[in-house]
């Protein structure tokens, strides 16, 4: 059981398997626990399948997988569709030898230290930032497309029903700011500092992995600063740049895949 073994990683990068997992995870269980897809929920499918064919930064095979079940969905005309047909759709894409999103689970990045920990939710945060980043560097037209595609995702299908709540408040008070590309990057960072701020000390937390205000000075000095009262601030800028940078295309480490 490969789920056993623990594999060895730098904690501060960014590994493909984890993003293939949580497609994986995703498409294939999250998904699949709506027999019936319509109305909102398949609007919200439409939009995330629609931004990951767009700016998933993956492989060949992933991206070729993506953009079939992409276009497959664009041309259903229909008002429902079944999860059958949906992993119909995934099945035989995968038979095709030029495209395949890997079987089961393999997380690196966001391994756990028990079985109950980090995993999926922390597959879901790093897909974000990703997509967020992908779509500052693709020149992506529309500054809400990524998050309010993700919005829609987490408050239809995100399997823990607490966090979807938590996090569509979140949306609801503040996701009229984002009016760039940047800002788009900044909010997703910002959002999520505030729940790790909420969940600190948590008995969701894993242990060997608190949660703290991301990145810590040791990722990224320049981000930080320290008012002359003691008062920690963020240096926005750079914190903008580590991003970029952290969550780029070509710092994603491939290890570990198939
Ligand atoms: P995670 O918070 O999952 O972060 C994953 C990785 O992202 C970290 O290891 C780090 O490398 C990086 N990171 C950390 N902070 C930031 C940041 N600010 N910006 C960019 N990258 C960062 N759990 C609850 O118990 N209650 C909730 O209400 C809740 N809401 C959630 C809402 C959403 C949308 C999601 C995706 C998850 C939510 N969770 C919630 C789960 C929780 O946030 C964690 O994902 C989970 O506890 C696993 O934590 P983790 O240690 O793997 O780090």
């Amino acid at each position: 059981n490969t789920e056993e073994v623990w594999r060895p990683f730098n904690r501060s990068r960014v590994y493909m398997a984890d993003l293939e997992s949580t497609l994986h995870y995703s498409l294939r269980v999250e998904v699949a626990a709506h027999t019936v897809i319509r109305g909102e929920a398949l609007i919200s499918l439409r939009n995330y399948i629609a931004a990951l064919a767009k700016y998933f930064p993956g492989r060949p095979v992933v991206m070729n997988l993506l953009k079939s079940v992409n276009s497959w969905l664009q041309n259903q005309t229909g008002s429902e569709i079944s999860y059958e047909a949906f992993e119909g759709v995934l099945d035989n894409a995968a038979q095709s030898p030029d495209a395949a999103l890997p079987e089961g689970q393999r997380w690196v990045g966001c391994q756990g230290s028990r079985p109950h920990l980090r995993r999926y939710p922390c597959g879901v945060w790093t897909l974000f930032h990703v997509l967020t980043v992908q779509a500052k560097n693709a020149g992506g037209s529309d500054p809400q497309e990524v998050l309010s595609a993700m919005r829609s995702y987490v408050h239809v299908f995100f399997g823990c029903r607490l966090c979807a709540e938590h996090f569509e408040n979140m949306a609801r008070e503040s996701l009229t700011e984002v009016s760039t590309l940047s800002s788009a990057v900044l909010w997703l960072w910002s959002r999520h500092n505030q729940v790790n701020n909420r969940l600190a000390g948590d008995l969701s937390e894993d242990p060997n992995f608190p949660k703290i205000q991301w990145p810590s000075p040791e990722m990224c000095p320049a981000c930080h600063t320290a008012k002359t009262n003691g008062d920690h601030l963020w240096n926005k800028e750079k914190v903008l740049a580590f991003l970029l940078s952290h969550f780029a295309a070509n710092s994603i480490v491939k290890d570990y895949l198939e």
